[in-house]
């Protein structure tokens, strides 16, 4: 068989530990030998990051602004231990962390569901596809302890010489204090990012807030997406036949939990924090959620929602077999290909990237599929637990079949 030719290159970031073995495996048996395979590759391994003082997330960065598509593998964010396991001169920032910024994008996090693995809420049949807003509110918050009666104001001083100032409380006694803020520019992209990945997988974009209570902040983002909604994708959604609404986040929650799925679901930081670790641990494991990053002009970074397995790893190392879970990771190949094959137009690319998922999710309903979703699957299913080359093998035998 013919390779199947790509015109430009994806951004290809290798990472850490037991995904970047995983990583290797799955290009040698699932890539490879079909594509033929364009990529700037970057090594965002924590050697490689110290080696560069960390310029190679920033080059990958600027790369998937050049090229639109980028594939991620896991890396490490160094804490104290990892400074002394890798003997850092510095503990480089979060590599995703750099990225988002340079990118300013949001994340887009769904489950890959498989007919055995019923989720936790009998009628969700497609996947619920969270979008976070990854910027400001409580994350960047500034919090004071109140030691005692004492009067708290919010106050704020125009460069232009405007001000304002408002009593929040008189303390009678001891108490606690929080102020937040975010940025309209910020919520914009935000808003783009999400009506821009709504259009791109034809899929009714809901947005929640708590507006009527929060009557200035939260209506200000409700706004912000009203007035991008009603001026630049009203007509592109009715086109491809989706809906946006905005509801409060209580109606919300009640309205995804008797819902069948297939939405996206956009919400703010904390918000976004709480409701995908929800909904990822209602319809099953971090090994089967997707996340990629998408930027509010356009640009493309696909990666897994979990870490670099380490506990995993530890055992590879001592020469014992790992039954790692390589679905996401795979997922990201396959949702950067398809991507560059939308971009650039190219019909087989786009292809492979289906097969290459039909061929992964025939494997699991085949019941052949690693430790972590035997322990998943609902009881009656024929299962064999294969080792995590076992089983990229067992998915290259169906792609082959099916190309
Ligand atoms: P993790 O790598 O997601 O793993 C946590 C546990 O979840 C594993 O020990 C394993 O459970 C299970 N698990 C996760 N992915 C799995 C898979 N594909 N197959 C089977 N089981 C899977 O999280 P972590 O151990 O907290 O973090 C490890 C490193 O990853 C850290 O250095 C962290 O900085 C980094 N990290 C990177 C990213 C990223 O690059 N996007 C995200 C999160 C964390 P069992 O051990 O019970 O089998
Ligand atoms: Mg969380």
């Amino acid at each position: 068989m013919e390779k199947i030719k790509m015109r430009t290159p994806i951004v290809e970031m290798d990472g850490d530990e037991m995904t970047r073995i995983l990583w290797k495996m799955i290009k040698d048996e699932l890539i490879l030998p079909f594509v033929d395979l364009k990529s700037e590759y970057y090594d965002l391994s924590l050697v490689n990051r110290e080696k560069t003082e960390d310029k190679v997330t920033f080059d990958s960065a600027y790369a998937t602004k050049k090229y639109g598509v980028a594939v991620k593998c896991a890396t490490i964010t160094p804490n104290k231990q990892r400074v002394e396991e890798y003997n850092l001169s510095k503990m480089w920032k979060s590599p995703n962390g750099t990225i988002r910024a340079i990118l300013d994008g949001t994340v887009f996090r769904a489950p890959i569901l498989i007919d055995s693995i019923l989720p936790a809420v009998r009628n969700w049949q497609k996947p619920i596809t969270i979008a976070r807003h990854a910027y400001g509110d409580v994350y960047k918050s500034t919090e004071y302890r109140v030691p005692s009666k004492g009067k708290a104001e919010l106050v704020f001083s125009g460069e232009d010489g405007s001000s304002f100032r408002e009593t929040i409380y008189d303390f009678e006694c001891a108490g606690v204090l929080q102020g937040q803020y975010n940025k309209d520019s910020s919520i914009r992209s935000f808003a783009y990012s999400c009506f821009n990945y709504a259009l791109a997988t034809k899929q009714d974009l809901w947005f929640s807030t708590k507006d009527t209570i929060s009557k200035q902040y939260d209506q200000t983002f409700k706004l912000i997406f009203e007035e991008i909604y009603e001026n630049e994708y009203k007509d592109k959604f009715e086109e491809a036949g989706i809906e946006y609404f905005y509801t409060l986040i209580d109606d919300a929650v009640a309205r995804v939990i008797r819902s069948k799925g297939g939405f996206v679901w956009a919400l703010k930081n904390y918000d976004g924090d709480v409701m995908s670790d929800m909904v990822s641990t209602a319809f099953g494991s971090l090994a089967m959620m997707t996340s990629v990053l998408v930027s509010p002009d356009g640009n493309y970074e696909f990666e897994a929602a979990h870490g670099t397995v380490t506990r995993h790893y530890y055992k590879y190392l001592k020469g014992e077999q790992t039954s790692t879970n390589p679905m996401a990771t795979i997922y990201a190949w396959s949702g950067a290909l398809r991507k560059r094959g939308e971009f650039d137009g190219l019909t087989d690319l786009i292809n492979f990237a289906d097969k290459l998922e039909k061929a992964c999710i025939d494997t699991l309903n085949s019941g052949v599929m690693t430790k972590d979703l035997v322990d998943l699957v609902k009881e009656g299913t024929k299962t064999t637990t294969v080792n995590s080359l076992e089983f990229i093998k067992e998915i290259r035998k169906n792609l082959e079949a099916s190309l």
